[in-house]
């Protein structure tokens, strides 16, 4: 990795959730709890975990979307949780999201034309209403889409043209990182896998950073350098995507790397699930979180949560790599 960007240290987002009025029976959702990691300048670091571990809280809190609770994020130097004002809105533009769902940040009633050129007069990124369509032409056709896209309306638009919209719109700021989350899961796969290389090109042609957020490994292991694995609000490993795809360590990375979709349609009937049901971030298990599921497990997987080890050039959580473990 060249050096760091972006560094999250002890990232932590807790939410009360349920209870109504009454406190007593509120719960404490763990979200996000004590992350930390590292992303290059123009390196995609992924981060990757099921549903409902995290991992698009984390993304949202990078960019205080939401608000953390804990923890530290420095953008070139710049400590984002402190920024306000005028330099928050500095530090928006240059940290830009794409989601999932491009169509749910998109006004049905807006032209693309009208939602690609608000942000570039909102940060005054162009001195002339004639240099605004001159940029939001150059955008539709960075991404792939005709000139004419921007007369027409979200609605007129299929998922995969939505999303390049949605990159579109993050790069019209001139962003030197994008928070992508879960941006092709929504997709078909030979529509994921466009959108997918264009992303891989502007990332080489602007120099851009990614922190790339999915549940599919194998998509993962496609567009990111790094990769970090989480499970109930905790990063479980973390390394290069060849090592954690050819070689994980930790027993959950292996689940997901043995559920990830094979390319060759004849082997699909064969894949593997993800066994067991994902514990609920409020009511974590104790010790490992992952032991009711962990084919290994052993007592002191019930007991303790494991350390943070370093084996080779990556981290993992697991007693079987910790100390004395194996
Ligand atoms: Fe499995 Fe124990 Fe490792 Fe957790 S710490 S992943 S339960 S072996």
């Amino acid at each position: 990795m060249s050096d760091p960007v972006l560094t999250v240290r002890g990232l932590r987002k807790h939410f009360a959730t349920g209870g109504g009025l009454s406190r007593a029976t509120a719960v404490t959702v763990r979200a996000v709890d004590g992350i930390g990691f590292e992303v290059g300048a123009g390196e995609a670091f992924g981060i990757v975990g099921e549903s409902g571990c995290g991992k698009s809280t984390a993304g949202r809190a990078i960019l205080r979307l939401i608000e953390p609770d804990a923890g530290e994020i420095v953008y070139r130097g710049q400590d984002v949780r402190a920024a306000s004002g005028a330099a928050l809105r500095a530090l928006r533009r240059r940290l830009q999201i794409v989601f999932q769902d491009p169509y749910s940040s998109l006004n049905p009633r807006r032209s693309i034309g009208r939602a690609l050129a608000e942000p570039i007069e909102v940060h005054g990124l162009a001195a002339s209403a004639q240099e605004v369509r001159a940029r939001v032409a150059s955008l539709l056709d960075e991404v792939g889409l005709p000139a004419d896209a921007a007369e027409r309306y979200p609605h007129e638009f299929s998922g995969g043209q939505r999303q390049r919209i949605g990159i579109a719109r993050a790069l019209s700021v001139e962003p030197e990182l994008i928070v992508a989350d879960e941006p092709v899961s929504a997709l078909d796969v030979s529509i994921q896998a466009q959108v997918l290389e264009l992303m891989r090109r502007l990332q080489a042609q602007r120099g851009l950073s990614f922190v790339f957020i999915a549940h599919d490994l194998g998509v993962v292991r496609y567009f990111c350098q790094r990769v970090a694995v989480m499970y109930l609000g905790r990063i479980v490993e973390m390394g290069t995507a060849a090592e954690l795809f050819g070689d994980p360590l930790h027993p959950y990375t292996r689940m997901l790397r043995d559920a990830s979709p094979v390319p060759d349609p004849a082997l699909r009937g064969r894949m593997p699930r993800i066994e067991g049901e994902t514990p609920s971030p409020a009511n974590p298990p104790s010790g490992c979180h992952f032991h009711p599921r962990c084919p290994h497990a052993m007592p002191a997987c019930r007991e303790r949560y494991p350390e943070e080890t370093r084996v080779g050039g990556r981290m993992v959580a697991c007693h079987l790599h910790g100390p004395g473990g194996g």
